[in-house]
């Protein structure tokens, strides 16, 4: 059990969208299968999933967010695995985009003042969410395919770089757009 959680950093550590750049429309999917363990992370750009990458300041910027959070936290809403492959979901982590943006002007809520500074917001400050879930599949080896509700629900994603690693093969798939489906054969 030890070695699992281990491993989970290790993921986050290695995984090419962290050396990839910071792209409005792509977004990336690693998975990572040592049988019975699958661990998945999805990373992407905020504003494909929300709209925005400042912390979320109307009403309206809020509830997205705590939308996103919630879709974030249920894999089965972006990802679904094969039933074949028996797969229970054991891990869920979510980073915030805003741990290292956090400052943003919070303070001056009921005080609207001068409207006319809206500055702040131009100079674009970047983020990007990454969730990570661990599974254990009873039947990993049943992991042939993927349906992919991610993008549909997210249609931003104009472009999902799958990379798939495991112990007998490697699939690297570019996603498109109203691509629902994957194989991984
Ligand atoms: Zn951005």
């Amino acid at each position: 059990m030890n070695a699992l959680l281990k491993s989970l950093p290790l993921l986050l550590a290695t995984s090419t969208a962290l050396a990839a750049p910071h792209q409005h429309g792509q977004a990336y999917l690693d998975m990572v299968l040592e049988p019975p363990t699958l661990l998945i992370s999805i990373s992407s750009p905020l504003a494909n999933l929300t709209g925005f990458e400042y912390q979320p300041a109307t009403k309206e910027e809020q509830s997205r967010w705590e939308q996103v959070k919630q879709d974030m936290q249920t894999p089965d809403l972006l990802i679904r695995l094969p039933e074949d492959a028996d797969c229970s979901l054991s891990r869920v982590l979510l980073q915030s985009p805003f741990a290292t943006a956090g400052a943003h002007d919070h303070g001056d809520h009921g005080d609207h003042g001068d409207h006319g500074d809206h500055g702040d917001h131009g100079d674009h400050q970047h983020a990007d969410l990454m969730a990570e879930y661990q599974y254990v599949c009873a039947r990993a080896e049943a992991l042939r395919q993927l349906e992919l509700p991610i993008m549909q629900k997210y249609p931003d994603i104009e472009r999902l770089r799958l990379q798939f690693i495991a112990p007998d093969r490697l699939h690297r798939i570019d996603i498109n757009a109203g691509q629902g489906h994957v194989e991984l054969p």
